[in-house]
């Protein structure tokens, strides 16, 4: 499959379109951003890292019956996906409290929550992203009471899925963020991507963060970091 026209491109990827009106083409690119895009980097190959573990997670998701943007891997850096309309939410799902919500309620990070506690923050790195309620979504109609509701199931879902399977890799998957899309004006489905940067990944044994906040927060080793969750997702 050939790419045709550039139609987007952020921080972290570039969508193609190409000869089927249906499908795009994601490549993942190397550049790192944290804080709203006021720290800018690369990790070297992060874009290959991703690339495959995100695909080796979509198949997984959609082997446990949740539908995503993901048809096939092209090569090392482009995977193909279904066109979506994206939704302008981005879903966070929360295990243990670390970052975002550790800042907001003043909580020690690596508490571990009753429950897993859902978030729902609006796109818009220019306003910070900020933590919206699906009142917000219903009103501002960016999704409706069902489509809501298909989303909140499935995030709920992958936090299911993937919390086994990163323990039996011996991770711990602290939060992480999802992005969902309309295909073909009708059916909500999974995009955009599941990685160490989208997700927070903590060693069971030892606590070690394998995710981009060792690039957020200058940790380093964070290539190695990124080598280890594609060596484990991998097995
Ligand atoms: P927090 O709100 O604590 O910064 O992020 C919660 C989780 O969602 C983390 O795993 C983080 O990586 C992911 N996340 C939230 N917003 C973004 C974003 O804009 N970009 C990326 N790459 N990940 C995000």
């Amino acid at each position: 499959m050939e790419k045709t026209i550039k139609i987007y491109e952020g921080k972290a990827k570039i969508v193609f379109e190409t000869v089927a009106p249906d499908l795009l083409i994601q490549y993942f690119k190397d550049d790192a951003t944290a804080f709203d895009a006021t720290k800018k980097g690369t990790i070297k190959d992060k874009g290959i890292m991703n690339n495959k573990i995100s695909s080796r997670l979509f198949q997984i998701l959609e082997k446990e019956g949740i539908p995503t943007h993901f048809v096939k891997i092209l090569n090392e850096r482009e995977m193909l996906i279904k066109r979506v309309v994206i939704i302008p939410v981005e879903v966070t799902i929360r295990n243990i409290v670390a970052g975002g919500m550790s800042r907001a309620l003043g909580l020690e990070e690596g508490l571990k929550l009753d429950c897993p506690v859902l978030e729902y923050h609006l796109k818009n790195d220019s306003l910070h992203d900020p933590l919206i309620n699906e009142y917000h979504i219903k009103a501002l109609k960016i999704a409706s009471l069902t489509e809501i509701e298909t989303i909140k199931n499935y995030s709920f879902k992958v936090n299911e899925i993937l919390t086994r399977f990163f323990s039996s890799i011996n991770l711990d998957l602290i939060d992480f963020k999802l992005e969902f899309g309309r295909f073909k004006d009708e059916e909500i489905i999974l995009a955009d991507e599941i990685s160490p940067d989208t997700c927070r990944l903590w060693e069971k044994t030892t606590g070690k963060r394998l995710d981009k906040d060792r690039f957020r927060r200058d940790l380093g080793n964070i290539e190695e970091a990124y080598q280890e969750v594609l060596r484990r997702v991998s097995k």
